[in-house]
């Protein structure tokens, strides 16, 4: 990712809100470049995850780690001679690396064992989960991807194919974006910020929006979650400041969680309405369409 410079060893990005697509990335490139190569020793588990490891943990023992990649909220662990494993970070979960940690705590439930450093897993509601599949293309891990979207920061993310999706789907476009089998990790404060940049009403039902706001909500999400990792590179830097406090990357939110305030664009006040139990904030003057 352009434009990010890897944080201090040893950090441990701590969320108080369900990691979303920029977090997990941030995540993924703090360690990835430093556990590249590593040969795994040995496998701890702490209490159950969500999902079991799916392999006795001695299997993983010998093997190597080749790469670290992102699909969807998923950091794939690309094992040498065969295998990966597939971590998710849930509601709660944190992922720290580095040559010594401080001692496993009552909440780290995963750790992977290096000749570069430990992987550790800290998940005090253990959403988060750590399985292990022999490919990217067997069943186990085929049911935790199939059905995921295209990346929005990837290539395969195009405008002709995203208003195609939206043109057949009656639902709010907002649900749609949620959904994420359109286009992966989009979550909700993401949501918002993309649909208010778009100029869209998030209550419009998908197939109702042109090609032309289609074309704008597109570059909007890629433009939002590209910023949200560059800012969460920036937090991760001055990580002394951040510590516990940043949830969601200090993202410049312009109207998520800013109801009544002032439009940062037209001064109307921000409203904030509920769709499907989640919070959604717009601009009523300047989300028209
Ligand atoms: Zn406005």
């Amino acid at each position: 990712m352009e434009g990010f410079e890897p944080p201090p060893p040893g950090l441990v990005l701590t969320t108080c809100c369900m990691p979303e697509l920029p977090e997990v990335e941030v995540t993924r490139l703090s360690f990835a470049d430093r556990i590249a190569g590593a040969l795994v020793q040995e496998v701890r588990l702490g209490k159950p995850l969500r999902w079991p490891l799916g392999c006795a943990p001695q299997q993983l023992q010998g093997l190597r780690v080749q790469a670290v990649r992102r699909r969807g909220k998923y950091l794939l662990v690309d094992l040498q001679p065969r295998g990966l494993l597939l971590m998710h970070l849930g509601m709660s979960g944190s992922l720290s690396f580095d040559r010594h940690l401080p001692p496993a705590g009552r909440h780290d439930h995963f750790e992977l064992h290096t000749s570069e450093g430990i992987l550790r897993l800290h998940d005090p509601r253990r959403f988060g989960a750590v399985v292990y599949a022999d490919s990217q293309d067997d069943p186990v891990a085929g049911k935790l991807l199939a059905r995921l979207g295209v990346e929005p920061l990837g290539e395969d993310f195009e405008v002709e194919a995203f208003w195609r999706g939206l043109k057949a789907r009656q639902t709010v476009v907002k649900q749609v974006l949620l959904g994420g089998e359109l286009v992966v990790g989009v979550g909700n404060i993401y949501a918002s910020e993309a649909l208010f940049r778009a100029g869209i009403r998030p209550t419009l039902r998908a197939h109702q929006i042109s090609r032309a706001r289609a074309a704008r909500l597109h570059a909007a999400i890629r433009e939002v979650l590209a910023e949200a990792v560059r800012q969460g590179g920036s937090t991760l830097r001055d990580f002394s400041n951040a510590l516990g406090e940043s949830g969601h990357f200090q993202l410049g939110a312009r109207v998520y969680d800013r109801e009544g305030l002032p439009c940062l664009d037209c001064d109307a006040p921000i409203k904030r309405i509920v769709q499907q139990q989640r919070s959604t904030y717009y601009c009523p003057r300047c989300q028209t369409f």
